[in-house]
């Protein structure tokens, strides 16, 4: 019998979590390598940890729900607290038309009533006339689910060193490169896709289930995690520019939490942020081969979705084990 392949694996946020991860559970004999001073020192830690495939698919490439359908079964098993309440998507009476447009451009949803709306989400009791509501769709808390995969990838024997940028390859038989943004310099065409986030603590809201509300201009969610807390977010600018939240945009996320209950007029305000979302420019992610070095990038607004099935590429292509060659795995030579 071959001994375990060995395996580096560059970068802690969700896509070297879930490929350190996948790859052990395959046997594989793995090192996860963080060059920040925690895991998820990058845009995973900032992420509202959405598992909206139906929802994201109205900006989407085509084939996206497809793909991520079988992320939602694997954050469920290795996350047990993701919960699987589904979206709710809403308008502001002035922006009606936004709603229908929305409900064409996506499929896995059904329309609700005023009656139906305060049925499943009583904090929105008499506030709105008319939503969407994606019943397959998950979410989780990015906080605990990335410190879950480190803690299952011990348990399968993986080390996990962090403030570790400069591990050599050298002792490896393969290397997983999911640095994010970092890896610019080696993955032609990839850029960065800035998005500012806020954290609050909002005893008086009470939702159960992340939140759309459409605006033709800035549409924002709401994603409620334990203790009362909530991510609002998130702008997306075509900038690589990584400093703090610019106050327009905190005013546009806080007004339109407010807009959607009045509840967030008395939240705390515990955490905003900014990082850069990694991206090709079709918005899909890509395993792009490199002599025995595998960079899986460009997860763009959809890394907690995806990871999970690109690591399973990641494996057939290390372990094998596949029938045929993951179709997203690119030579490098081919992304220049
Ligand atoms: C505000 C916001 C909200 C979002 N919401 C969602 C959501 O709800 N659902 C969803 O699916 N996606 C969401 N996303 C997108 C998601 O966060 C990204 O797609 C995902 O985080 C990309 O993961 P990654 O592991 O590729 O990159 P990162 O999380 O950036 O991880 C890269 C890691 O590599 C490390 N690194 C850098 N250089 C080195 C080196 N030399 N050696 C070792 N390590 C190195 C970094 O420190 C970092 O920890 C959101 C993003 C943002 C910004």
């Amino acid at each position: 019998m071959s001994p375990p392949r060995r395996v580096l694996v560059r970068g802690a946020g969700v896509a070297g979590l879930a490929c350190a991860v996948a790859l052990a559970e395959a046997g594989a004999t793995v090192t996860l390598a963080e060059a920040g001073p925690t895991i998820g020192s990058g845009a995973s830690w900032k992420a509202g940890g959405m598992l909206g495939p139906w929802c994201e698919a109205e900006t989407a490439p085509a084939g996206l729900v497809e793909l991520a359908l079988p992320a939602l079964d694997w954050w469920r098993r290795q996350v047990p607290a993701t919960r699987s309440a589904g979206t709710l998507v809403l308008a502001l009476s002035r922006d009606g038309g936004e709603l229908a447009r929305y409900a064409r451009r996506t499929e896995g949803h059904r329309t609700l009533d005023a009656g139906q709306l305060d049925a499943l989400e009583p904090a929105f009791e008499g506030r709105f006339g008319r939503a969407l509501f994606y019943p397959g769709e998950a979410h989780l808390d990015p906080r605990a689910a990335l410190p879950a995969l480190a803690h299952r990838l011990r348990a399968l024997g993986g080390v996990v060193l962090t403030g570790r940028p400069d591990i050599p390859d050298g002792r490896f038989d393969d290397v997983v490169d999911c640095r994010g943004h970092a890896a610019r310099e080696v993955l032609p065409g990839l850029r960065g896709v800035r998005g500012e986030m806020l954290l609050l603590r909002a005893p008086g809201v009470g939702l159960s289930r992340p939140v759309r509300l459409l605006h033709p201009r800035t549409p924002v969610y709401v994603v409620p995690r334990d203790d009362d807390v909530f991510m609002v977010g998130a702008t997306m600018i075509e900038s690589e520019e990584r400093g703090p939240p610019r106050l327009r945009s905190m005013m546009e996320l806080m007004g339109a939490a407010y807009a959607l209950h009045p509840g967030f007029g008395e939240a705390e305000i515990l955490e905003f942020a900014a990082d850069l979302r990694p991206a090709f420019g079709d918005n899909m992610p890509r395993v792009v081969r490199d002599g025995a070095t595998l960079h899986v990038n460009g997860m763009f607004r959809h890394g907690f979705l995806l990871a999970p099935v690109l690591a399973g590429q990641v494996v057939d292509a290390v372990l094998g084990g596949g029938s045929e060659p993951p179709a997203a795995l690119v030579p490098l030579s081919r992304m220049r």
